[in-house]
């Protein structure tokens, strides 16, 4: 600051992102506190910074504050609860490479994980800041629409509980109010014989997909038992297609039935339209990935090798 509390213009025009002021919380207590003053001046949490930080470099997004969460050790949490996977704020996703939970719901979330970005924006980005952001390609927010996550807010009035059906609004859209703090999310375990399968489709290895599908089911006498089917990065949000998984229930798993199930994920979907890709092409990739997740989903390596 300069003189009578002026931004020094050295220092406007020196540095990358539009100025702010930086606070570094120790509790979640002072975070929300924080957060109710700086919240209705555009101010936002710091979490991994990997969506973030490139928006305020180039200036897209300009926050006068920013409250890092990064220092508030509770945040750091992962452990299983009440059966449930308890993910805290400042988790990243790095942590997922190997599984943290027992059982399928480990491993699934280590095979996704590789599909995130790449290994150094692994590192920082977080769990939970991506289901705040809510880019409708996020791998984590189809897992935890598909599964259906619980999302814990917090605010100075107090806590709410979100379920992942009423967290996502649309594109970057979610419920969280401006002074809510994610404090953490929380994955239902999944039952030691459920089958699962994830596909993706993305330009790179590392890109944001331009279609996904997550599939699990179990079996009982043979036939397909409380199917789940997912799509992400073809609609504004990530969700499950509930018609599909109503035909897929008490199936056996064969390549026709697989099949049918994808033409009709196709048809539900209201796909996006932009200038990279057609509304024609996402739908059909949204076949493709969603064949493909239920073909990887029979294989007995998804329920017991490696991730
Ligand atoms: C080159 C590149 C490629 C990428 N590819 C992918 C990809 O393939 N798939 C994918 O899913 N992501 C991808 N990402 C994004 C990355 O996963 C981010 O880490 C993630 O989207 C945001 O997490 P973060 O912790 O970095 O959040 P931040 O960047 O710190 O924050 C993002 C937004 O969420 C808010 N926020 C964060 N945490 C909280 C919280 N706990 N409570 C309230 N608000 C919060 C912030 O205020 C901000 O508005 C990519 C990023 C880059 C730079």
């Amino acid at each position: 600051m300069g003189p009578a509390g002026r931004l020094d213009p050295f220092y406007e025009a020196s540095m990358k992102p539009a100025p702010f002021q930086y606070h570094a919380p120790k509790t979640v207590a002072e975070a929300v506190v924080l957060l109710a003053e700086v919240a209705p001046a555009d101010g936002r949490v710091l979490a991994g910074g990997q969506s973030l930080v490139p928006t305020m470099a180039f200036r897209l997004a300009r926050p006068t504050h920013l409250v890092d969460i990064n220092g508030i050790a509770e945040l750091g949490r992962i452990a299983v609860a009440d059966g449930k996977l308890v993910i805290g704020a400042c988790v990243r996703h790095a942590a997922f490479y190997r599984p943290v939970a027992d059982g399928p719901l480990g491993l699934l979330l280590a095979r996704v994980v590789r599909h995130i970005a790449h290994h150094p924006i692994r590192t920082r980005g977080t769990f939970c800041g991506s289901l705040v952001n809510a880019d409708p390609a996020s791998e984590w927010c189809l897992v935890a629409a598909t599964l259906g996550a619980e999302m814990v807010a917090q605010s100075r009035h107090g806590r709410r509980v979100i379920a992942a059906a009423d967290f996502f609004e649309g594109v970057m859209s979610t419920a969280l109010q401006e002074d809510e703090l994610l404090v953490e999310a929380r994955l239902p375990l999944l039952p030691p014989d459920t089958h699962y399968g994830f596909y993706e489709f993305s330009r790179r290895a590392g890109d944001f997909a331009i279609a996904m599908a997550l599939a699990t089911y179990r079996l009982e006498d043979g036939r397909m038992v409380e199917p789940r089917l997912g799509i992400g990065g073809a609609e504004p949000k990530p969700r499950r297609i509930v018609a599909v998984e109503r035909m897929l229930e008490g199936q056996e798993p064969s390549p026709e039935a697989f099949a049918s199930a994808a033409q009709a994920a196709a048809k539900a979907v209201e796909a996006m339209d932009d200038s990279n890709y057609s509304a024609d092409y996402r739908r059909d990739l949204v076949e493709t990935v969603t064949r493909r997740a239920l073909d990887q989903a029979v294989q007995a390596e998804c329920r017991t090798g490696e991730p």
